[in-house]
């Protein structure tokens, strides 16, 4: 056999039409779930197992349950019509007891069980007294002298395939595999974490004898993927790190006594953790290889500060630096932010979206070619056009997970004829706990701001019904008789067909007209023009008007300190974490905010998720609660990182598997950066065969 011990031997890559009993027909529905291959149905996990342990006494068949019985069959197979149903009735023999077992719609049992043969039966048991009755049994044959497996796989199916083909052709390549798993794990890595083989587990997983073992087959198939994706995560970043050349940003000792002139002109002072954020920014731009770092902080912790000075140290520096925003209303805003925390250090701060208007424009980006404009801030205009800067230091980016790692490689790129790419920091208030982190943002390095600004008053959240209305328009009339904002924010734009919903539009017709005539209000949704939106949100940053209705465009880092009050309309339809951001939007200055989420779900799960909120501020255990109650599914987005989707792996619970993932990594790549040992070819061959595609697009 040639080269099998790679996924590039062609065994693995067989078609499974190979396969006896695979029609084109099925290969058409194994494809829809994405199984060609041999390797595919390896790697088709069950969801779990049915138990398949026999009850020794007839006395043991309760009445509903789903239980699995050994018996021998009675009497020949009756087969029967009633109408356009043809039925299969006999009668089983357990012990003393008569079970009458009756199918539908399968003929061909009458010639499947033979009279006076033992059979073990699976099915729904029905018991009325002393009589014992069974719909549609699976069974096998059974001979007592060979023992059975007790777990049987349970695949996801899609019609056309059932259970029984699945676990046939499942164990039918696991035969003509045995013995030629490839092994991509160092035996000491198996070694340390204790790990049983590929070759064991792969079978194991499929068909364990009890489920032990089918814990210990999960658990090292999930840390094999977890360890190549991360290994492939950290050779990227090496990658990245020594290939590439970024400027030193050459920090000169009065360059450090104005940025601290900046930071004590601040009207506040830094927070430890602002401050230690900085000092690890600073300390990578110094060097000649490209910052690749990530600002983590709740809403509202101050990473725009962090950003601030790193940019100002560039221009100090006599570079530039670019703030990205995913909208031009947040780049407006950053805009805003920057000139109110760098306006007095004599520095330009320059503004370039799709709205610059084209003599403006022109007039900017040949200050950008020139170099007179240090400090820039914008959107996507950025890229799209082909800027051309001076030198370029530094590249900022908000909220990572709306740009996804392909479009932060891009950008780092935007350099690439001057042959230098910019240090990259990117600010992300998605609250990922640390070891996910390890994960989603392998490639970088991480600071947590993990301290909110002293004095910040807790946003005190409450939940409400529609029938609490008036209370809640009188709440936001007080709010804004003493001065404040108000925010009120929708699930939809227009009424569509979901017509229970609140829609923006209808809201704020409604408060304009009826509710709040005697305020000023405003409204925000994404189907807003650009120009439109920023109009809006100047507005209401220049407190034109009282009441801001808005869809959830309000998301991201929009920040009005003087907004003290947000009502959220359908609170139900959003994701906690994402309720969390929204309400991050108040309690940014000193005055007491309130956030009344409203919803008429009488769902349980639902009215406790938003309990959630009223109980806790803290990002990180909100989401923690929000996985509890709705599932991991897709919350952490691997897909829109960019990432290879887990087969096997789950980012929040395998969290254990995460940890003992890295500090393995950690020593393998201390003794052997290049993975060049004989012992560790086997991990860059099968991260090369098995994930090859998802990196290469990583790395552009
Ligand atoms: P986020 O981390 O959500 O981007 P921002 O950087 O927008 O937070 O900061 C939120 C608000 O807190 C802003 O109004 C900012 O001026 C203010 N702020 C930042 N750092 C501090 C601090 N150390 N003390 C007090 N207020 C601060
Ligand atoms: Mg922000």
């Amino acid at each position: 056999m040639p080269d099998d011990k790679s996924y590039g031997s062609s065994l693995f890559y067989t078609p499974v039409s190979a396969l006896k009993g695979i029609s084109t027909k099925r290969a058409a529905a194994l494809r829809k779930l994405g199984i060609e291959t041999w390797y595919d149905l390896l790697t088709w996990f069950p969801r779990g197992y049915e138990d398949w342990t026999p009850v020794s006494d007839p006395a043991d068949l309760k009445n509903g349950l789903e239980q699995t019985f050994v018996a021998s069959v009675s009497r020949k197979i009756q087969s029967s019509q009633r109408g356009r149903l043809s039925v299969q009735k006999t009668s089983l023999r357990m012990g003393n007891s008569a079970i009458s077992a009756v199918w539908f719609n399968q003929p061909w049992l009458t010639n499947k069980l033979q009279p006076g043969n033992e059979y073990i039966f699976h099915g729904k048991i029905r018991r009325d007294g002393r009589f014992f009755s069974v719909q549609n049994p699976a069974f096998d044959p059974y001979d007592e002298a060979i023992t059975m497996p007790s777990l049987k796989p349970l695949y996801p199916l899609t019609e056309g395939i059932s259970q029984t083909m699945m676990r046939l052709w499942i164990s039918t390549v696991i035969q003509s595999l045995k013995d030629r798993m490839p092994e991509p794990l160092p035996f000491w890595v198996r070694r340390d974490n204790k790990l049983c083989a590929a070759d064991y587990a792969i079978s194991k997983i499929h068909q364990p004898d009890d489920s032990e073992e089918a814990d210990i087959s999960r658990r090292r198939l999930a840390f094999e993927e977890l360890f190549l994706v991360q290994a492939g995560l950290r050779l990227l970043k090496q990658q990245r790190l020594f290939s590439r050349v970024s400027r030193c940003v050459q920090l000169e000792s009065a360059h450090q006594s104005q940025l601290e002139t900046m930071i004590a002109s601040l009207p506040f002072s830094l927070t430890g953790a602002q401050r230690r954020a900085i000092q690890e920014v600073l300390a990578d731009m110094c060097l000649n290889r490209p910052m690749n770092r990530l600002i983590q902080g709740d809403v509202g912790s101050g990473k725009t500060v962090v950003a601030a000075a790193a940019m100002y140290v560039c221009a100090l520096a006599g570079g530039q630096a670019v703030m990205m925003a995913p909208t031009s209303v947040l780049a407006n805003q950053h805009y805003a932010s920057l000139r109110s925390l760098l306006g007095n250090c004599g520095q330009d701060i320059i503004l370039l979206t799709g709205q610059t208007k084209t003599a403006e424009r022109r007039q900017v980006l040949s200050g950008i070619a020139d170099g007179r404009y240090k400090l820039i801030v914008g959107t996507h205009a950025l890229l799209e056009d082909r800027v051309v800067f001076d030198k370029l230091l530094l590249t900022v980016t908000d909220e990572q997970h709306r740009f996804g790692v392909r479009q932060r490689a891009r950008l780092n790129k935007a350099d690439e004829d001057q042959q230098y790419v910019p240090h990259n920091l990117v600010m992300s208030a998605t609250p990922i706990p640390r070891t996910l982190g390890l994960i989603l943002y392998g490639d970088l390095d991480i600071s947590i701001i993990d301290e909110l600004p002293a004095g910040r008053q807790p946003i005190e959240t409450y939940t409400a019904t529609s029938a609490d209305q008036e209370r809640v328009y009188a709440l936001i009339r007080k709010m804004i008789s003493q001065g404040r904002q108000a925010y009120v924010i929708c699930p939809m734009i227009e009424d569509g067909e979901a017509t229970e919903l609140s829609s923006a539009t209808g809201v704020y017709n409604n408060l304009a007209q009826n509710v709040f005539p005697e305020y000023k209000v405003g409204l925000m949704h994404g189907s807003l023009k650009p120009a439109a939106k920023d109009q809006v949100m100047q507005e209401f940053y220049d407190r034109k008007l009282d009441i801001l209705v808005s869809t959830t465009v309000i998301e991201v880092g929009v920040d009005q300190p003087n907004a003290a009050v947000m009502v959220i309309e359908n609170a139900e339809r959003f994701g906690l974490a994402q309720l969390h951001q929204l309400r991050g939007r108040i309690g940014r200055g000193s005055h007491r905010s309130i956030c009344v989420l409203i919803s008429d779900s009488s769902d349980e799960i639902a009215r406790e998720r938003l309990k959630t909120l009223c109980h806790s501020q803290d990002g990180f255990e909100i989401a923690e609660k929000d996985l509890q109650l709705r599932g991991p599914g897709d919350f952490f987005g691997t897909r829109q990182h960019g990432l290879p989707v887990f087969k096997l792996a789950n980012l929040y619970q395998d969290r254990d598997i995460i940890a003992e993932v890295s500090r393995s990594l950690d020593l393998l790549f201390e003794r052997d950066p290049d993975l060049q040992e004989s012992e560790h070819k086997n991990v860059m061959k099968v991260l090369g065969d098995r994930y090859g595609e998802a990196f290469s697009e990583l790395a552009l």
